[in-house]
């Protein structure tokens, strides 16, 4: 018998998305069967249909999620039904050449795939899923590799951004600038990613976390992140960040927003020899223009970090654990909690640069 399950979908480019009715694949040999409790509304869900991804249509959105195990194929070993679980869009087949060297973030099974058809229906006739998942759903089916089971102490809408913004922005701040004590870091872009990255610059010691946004609202935000500093963006940005760091540059930027724009201007309140960790994903033909002698003679460091750079089977249930002993809280991220059919508002919202993250419950 078919299973059906209501879904957030995108039927064409530049139409309004709504709640539907989808056919549910019967699970294969190593998958498993979702009820989705909790979804957040991310940038990259925004993108997708704001123009600045290309993804293929129909599409159901949707990738930063935590849920609950309720049916499991043959040949699964990591979950039970009953679990709870955060999902992962960019699952490690543990085989390829980039798992095989301890870079399973960077897997050649799922890596640079927007969306892709997972047997999901809509009309009888295919529908393609957010980065393997398309999460806002009721319900979705997964290769077992996608969830990650974390303590069912974890409350559902904390667990979904572990999946996304928080494992990404802490990563990138961890993992790949590995921020120092002591050290200023500059972040841009407050979202779901950027104020994560200023939380975990802060909790690695930062001296000074510099807090970017073009939106003077997202100060308070800023502060309860742990920012010691906000500027609302500008061309003068690189000169204000000289001015409150001894007129040398920041150690390190953190670029959350994916435009060119930004990236150049993290990279001018750069110090001489410092490091930008592009974090946003931005589109195709957005050019980032630097000077050959520039480049050389700054001797700064231009990295992307793609989900936080981390093996998500081990950061995720640590990040779990942070968040239930006390050490990493999440209260602040979260200011919209919001049904699956308020989501398409929640991208408006996104687009005008209010709130932080805007979470579903399902
Ligand atoms: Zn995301
Ligand atoms: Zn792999």
């Amino acid at each position: 018998m078919s299973r059906y399950t209501n879904g957030l979908v995108i039927r064409d480019p530049g139409v309004p998305a709504e709640v539907v009715e989808l056919g549910l694949p019967e699970i294969g040999p190593g998958q498993v069967r979702v009820e989705v409790r909790a979804a957040g509304v991310c940038h990259s869900d925004l993108s997708m249909i704001n123009g600045t991804l290309r993804p293929p249509h129909p599409l159901v959105l949707g990738h930063e999620a935590a849920g609950v195990v309720v049916e499991t194929g043959d040949r699964v070993s990591r979950v039970r039904v009953g679990d709870h679980v955060v999902l992962n869009w960019q699952p490690a087949c543990r085989s390829c050449w980039f798992c095989d060297h301890d870079q399973p973030w960077l897997c050649s099974t799922s890596s640079g795939v927007a969306a892709l058809e997972n047997g999901m229906t809509l009309d009888g006739a295919p529908v393609h899923v957010t980065l393997g998942l398309g999460a806002f759903a009721e319900q979705v089916v997964a290769p077992e590799n996608a969830v990650i089971p974390v303590p069912p102490q974890l409350d559902f809408d904390l667990a979904a951004l572990l999946g996304c913004s928080v494992l990404t922005g802490s990563g990138a701040v961890r993992n790949t600038a590995r921020v120092q004590p002591g050290e200023t870091v500059l972040v841009l872009g407050l979202g779901g990613v950027g104020l994560s990255a200023v939380a975990a610059a802060r909790a690695a010691g930062a001296g000074k976390v510099i807090a970017v946004d073009v939106s003077e609202a997202k100060k308070g935000l800023a502060e309860a992140a742990g920012a010691t500093d906000f500027l609302v963006s500008s061309d003068g940005l690189s000169k204000e960040v000289r001015g409150l760091n001894s007129k040398l540059g920041a150690d390190h930027a953190i670029e959350c927003v994916g435009r060119a724009s930004t990236i150049r201007a993290a990279w001018r309140a750069t110090r001489r020899g410092g490091q930008v960790t592009v974090v946003g994903m931005g589109a195709a033909d957005d050019m980032v223009q630097l000077g050959a002698l520039d480049i050389f003679s700054s001797a700064r460091t231009l990295k992307a970090s793609v989900y936080g750079q981390a093996d998500t089977d081990l950061e995720v249930p640590a990040l779990a654990r942070a968040v239930l002993d006390g050490t990493l809280n999440l209260d602040h991220l979260i200011t919209d909690r919001i049904t699956l059919a308020d989501v398409p508002a929640a991208f408006d919202r996104m687009s005008r640069g209010e709130g932080a993250r805007s979470v579903a419950i399902l």
